[in-house]
């Protein structure tokens, strides 16, 4: 019909825009690398860029709550039981998946050799015990105070620092030169305060584990209360829809937004001549790790599954990929990841209400992949041999740190440190990575982000008879009503 032609335009021309945007955004980026940008004109220029950042993380609390209460108190506790250990079994074989292959691909490129005396070293590590931030998991789970948790949760490690200067008066030239060192001096602490690391678990954002548990919880007990509970579902409902309608408009601006994050992080990068062979080997061993998982793992598994062109829904998330690459974060990610999925893909509401949420919250299968291949590069570099009981502990490490690791840019690096402790490796040489981990960031956030909504495919899929069933109950009680 009209109508369907209208809209299949429509969609097209959304992606069109996206791979524009992220082509410009390259071509923009790179030539106006000579004109080297200080970082306050690199601030300016990627605003456009931080505007979209903030326009989606605005939404993506509301639309955490929201959908995860609707859309268990939609289902009946068995049904939401059942999707819940499927959602789950998928989470925790993919990320396994994920770190073998992480594992299994950094031991055969074997990136770390040499040593690493003549590698680059950025930043500075804060210590933090494994323990430490294992309890701090499951703290978060449980937030004291709900009001809190939807602000800031955490404190970063950053501390202000105060400049003082004694300038000795009437010398006109040392004090025009101690300006502009003290300007300068400001400019590398505003840049060290956005590269620093900070401790696991304190990381400058919202608690959305918590939140996550709270409204998985008060979904459940609104979903058993039946009539009681139906004002507060329709609530919840009529603000889920509409959020999502706040999205749809944000889309329009999307493609604007990523253009700018693009091109203002190409601006901005360190000169490539930093990065010696060592690093160079590691981060083609990572790209082509997350390569094997995103183009061939996760596409076969969809496909043995559900029987479905595993291509054909891919190319549905476009737009979601593309934002987690200029974003680096899986949850400002994740409002564009329900309109991809809900409307392009058209998976049941009622699974991506429930799972998206918890998956972009606790399944990060490139963040796991990455750790691991991450720590053993670290002991290659150190030329300490890892025993078959080490390499296992990375792996449930690097699990766990992927599943702690919040949905915001570089949060991998910092679960690392637990990667690391467990197996005794110094976690200072974490220092060794960071100078290109905001390129691998994007694309492990990519990976993750692929992976929840490969998740929600296939959960919808498993569920198809609980969902029917459901909607013949519903059918039947409105011909009762
Ligand atoms: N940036 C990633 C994400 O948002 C997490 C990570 O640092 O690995 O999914």
């Amino acid at each position: 019909t009209k109508d369907d032609v209208k809209s299949y335009l429509l969609r097209n021309a959304f992606v069109l825009f996206t791979v524009v945007a992220v082509i410009l955004g390259v071509i923009l980026g790179f030539s106006l690398r000579s004109y080297k940008m200080s970082y306050r004109e690199v601030k300016y220029f990627s605003f456009p860029g931080e505007l979209l950042m903030r326009m989606l993380q605005m939404l993506v609390l509301p639309l955490i709550v929201s959908s995860l209460v609707t859309g268990i108190a939609a289902l009946d506790s068995k049904a939401s039981g059942k999707m819940g250990v499927r959602a789950v079994v998928y989470y925790m074989s993919t990320t396994i998946i994920a770190v073998l292959i992480g594992i299994i691909i950094v031991v055969i490129i074997h990136p770390g050799k040499g040593t690493k005396e003549n590698m680059h070293r950025e930043g500075k590590i804060v210590q933090v015990t494994a323990a430490d931030a294992f309890l701090d998991l499951i703290r978060n789970m449980f937030p004291p105070n709900l009001v809190e948790a939807c602000f800031k949760q955490f404190k970063t490690n950053y501390e202000k620092k105060m400049f003082k200067v004694t300038v000795p008066s009437n010398d006109t030239s040392t004090v025009a030169s101690i300006i502009s060192n003290v300007s300068e001096a400001m400019e590398t602490l505003t840049r060290m305060k956005e590269e620093i690391v900070p401790v696991p678990g304190s990381v400058n954002g919202v608690n959305a584990l918590g939140l996550v548990v709270f409204s998985i919880s008060f979904g459940l007990v609104i979903g058993s209360m039946r009539e009681q509970g139906r004002a507060l579902k329709e609530f919840f409902d009529s603000l889920n829809e509409a959020i999502m309608r706040l999205v749809a408009l944000i889309m329009w601006y999307a493609p604007l937004g990523i253009l700018f994050l693009i091109a203002g992080k190409i601006v901005e990068m360190e000169d490539m001549g930093v990065i010696g062979g060592q690093l160079a080997m590691y981060t083609v061993t990572v790209i082509i790790g997350l390569l094997i998982h995103a183009v061939i793992v996760l596409p076969l598994l969809y496909f043995l599954i559900t029987r479905k062109n595993p291509w054909v829904f891919i190319g549905g998330l476009i737009q979601a990929l593309v934002t987690a690459l200029g974003t680096s974060s899986s949850s400002a990610t994740l409002p564009v990841t329900f309109k991809c999925l809900e409307e392009i893909n058209g998976v049941d509401k009622r699974v991506t209400r429930f799972v998206l949420p918890v998956g972009a919250t606790i399944n990060m299968d490139g963040t796991a992949l990455y750790e691991a291949l991450a720590a053993i590069f670290i002991a290659q570099v150190n030329n300490f041999d890892l025993n078959f009981g080490q390499i296992i502990t990375i792996s449930i490490t690097a699990t766990a740190a992927s599943i702690g690791a919040a949905g915001i840019p570089q949060a991998g690096l910092v679960t690392m440190v637990i990667v690391l402790t467990s197996v005794g490796l110094p976690t200072d040489d974490i220092t060794l990575i960071i100078a290109v981990d905001w390129f691998l960031d994007r694309l492990r956030t990519t990976t993750n982000v692929l992976g929840d909504s490969i998740g929600a495919g296939i959960v919808e899929h498993l569920s198809r008879h609980e969902l029917k069933n459901k909607d013949a109950e519903m059918g039947n009680s409105v011909i009762e009503e």
